[in-house]
């Protein structure tokens, strides 16, 4: 499994982790077949190091915009500032969608981002490709 998305969308998403650093970081990758088209901010509304939650009223928002363009949820990012670069035990949990999920994490103020999916409690990893051929 893979997911495509352009450089542009890499740097807004890295952008954002490193701002709200060293709180988690969250939002949404809209997109058709694996494509990323949009990348959509969340305030992390539980505003912690741990954990996220995504403002409400801001996801409702943008489930609204994904589907007024024609478009799907094809991933759903967030970041652990303090690592692990996989997906937690509670992301596991609470994983209710059918998208990729991105992990950004940071060693040594490098960051680096890796997808996942899960379905039935099962991870497996999804392979970011950045479009521009060169490596995330
Ligand atoms: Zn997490």
């Amino acid at each position: 499994m893979e997911l495509k998305l352009k450089r542009e969308h890499w740097n807004i998403m890295r952008t954002q982790v490193q701002t709200h650093a060293p709180h988690e970081a969250c939002g949404l990758l809209a997109g058709k077949n694996n494509r990323v088209e949009k990348v959509l901010l969340i305030e992390n509304q539980a505003k912690s190091q741990a954990k996220f939650r995504m403002d409400p009223r801001e996801q409702l928002e943008a489930f609204n915009w994904i589907d007024s363009n024609g478009l799907d949820l094809v991933g759903i990012f967030h970041s652990h500032p303090a690592g692990p670069e996989t997906v937690s035990a509670t992301d596991i949990e609470e994983a209710a969608y059918a998208a990729t999920q991105i992990i950004w994490s940071r060693t040594k103020g490098n960051w680096i981002a890796r997808g996942f999916w899960i379905e039935n409690k099962l991870v497996s990893e999804v392979r970011l490709e950045v479009m521009d051929g060169e490596q995330p």
